[in-house]
């Protein structure tokens, strides 16, 4: 597992960029006697099964493999090679993990109560039609049909040593909008000819605020951030258009389309009433991930057995980031479990260019994963 997770992580790739990435993979599982199943279509994920003894449930793992845009500061000797790019959310960890469970797996193959899935999937941090929806379309879940999904992420703020789980809402929806503010441009010391287009997105700015706070239920969490705002080249013209991007995140489906359009709403009026004109585009995104109430009970007590009861937390609040294992957990029941890396002192967090999570990681990542496994299959849905 060390040896393959350095390989990955000095290897840094994008989404839907994972060759060198998916190459290694196909190269361990055939080293572990898999037979791995890839696509010459241009999706780069990598599936394999293993058909056990025993005819219990088939239970698919799944890791993702890409790398973040992010300029590696960790300091480790084998940090990334590829300028600007770093495994900086931990799926190199993921991936050998996953690799490990599959060496424990493979050469006990006839020992196994049901069948085991390896996904191996691209472009989870694409964020919008991500790597799980395409795996699907491509028959990940089938042939044999697969009756649970397990995934696991590397977490900085649950111990290592430690797995956190949580039944329900545990990640939310994120969905992106762009707002085109089309104004009148001119000079700045003349603002009264036109609509400001200025005024108006930062108008949009606070009113979309109005949108958390009124719109949904108090205890119903909303995000709205807007995390870019381009317009204007000269401190005395007054630019022709604004340009906002932003997230909106969610949890319930009802919320995700109430929010949609009271945006689309809000921004409209906010314009109009300052006579300028506006495009709303609003691109759905990831959708919440639910933890079912019984595959996540199912898999927390086969974590409590493999780490001990003191050592599997029940996380208290979901996260407002989002996950495209969301989509699977849409198909089959399962879970998606945090997989602690927290060392005191050591405070960086995912994405950060500090992010060096112990090696460890990958003993407990692998452990985990097999015994969710065998719990689930003790457990037919
Ligand atoms: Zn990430
Ligand atoms: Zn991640």
């Amino acid at each position: 597992m060390r040896a393959w997770r350095i390989a990955f992580h000095e290897d840094p790739e994008l989404s839907n960029q994972e060759t060198h990435t998916r190459d290694r993979v196909v190269a361990a599982l055939g080293e572990l006697g898999i037979e791995p199943t890839t696509y010459d279509d241009g999706f780069l994920g990598v599936l394999a099964t293993i058909v056990g003894g025993g005819s219990g449930p088939v239970v698919a793992l799944r890791a993702d493999m890409d790398a973040l845009p992010v300029t590696e500061e960790t300091g480790l000797d084998f940090r990334s090679r590829n300028p600007g790019r770093m495994h900086a959310c931990g799926h190199d960890i993921h991936m050998s993990a996953l690799l490990g469970a599959a060496a424990v797996l493979a050469p006990r193959r006839s020992e196994i109560r049901g069948t085991v899935r390896l996904l191996f999937q691209p472009a989870e941090e694409q964020g919008e039609e991500g790597g799980a929806l395409p795996f699907l379309r491509r028959g990940c879940f089938d042939r044999p049909k697969v009756d649970y999904v397990v995934g696991q992420h590397v977490d900085p703020i649950v111990p290592i040593g430690s797995v956190g789980t949580r039944t329900g809402a545990a990640m939310a929806a994120a969905d992106r909008f762009r707002i085109h503010v089309r104004g009148r441009g001119g000079h700045a010391a003349a603002p009264h000819l036109g609509p400001d287009a200025i005024l108006v997105a930062c108008e949009i700015v606070v009113g979309l605020q109005a949108l958390v706070s009124r719109v949904r239920s108090p205890v119903d969490p909303v995000v709205v951030s807007v995390g870019q705002i381009h317009g204007g080249t000269r401190h005395n013209i007054l630019p022709e258009e604004v340009v906002l991007d932003g997230t909106v995140r969610t949890f319930r489906p009802e919320t995700r389309v109430t929010m949609e359009a009271a945006l689309r709403r809000r921004v409209r009026s906010i314009a109009a009433s300052l006579g300028a004109k506006v495009t709303v585009e609003y691109y759905a995104g990831y959708p919440a991930l639910w933890n079912p109430a019984k595959a996540t009970r199912i898999v927390a007590e086969g974590l409590r057995a493999e780490f001990g009861p003191g050592r599997v937390v029940e996380l208290e609040e979901p996260l407002m980031g989002a996950e495209d294992f969301a989509r699977y957990l849409e198909r089959v029941p399962g879970t998606f479990f945090e997989l602690g890396v927290g060392v005191p002192g050591r405070p960086a967090g995912l994405h950060s260019a500090q992010f060096a999570p112990p090696e460890a990681a990958l003993v407990h990542g692998a452990a985990a994963l097999l015994a969710a496994t065998e719990a689930l299959q003790r457990n037919p849905p």
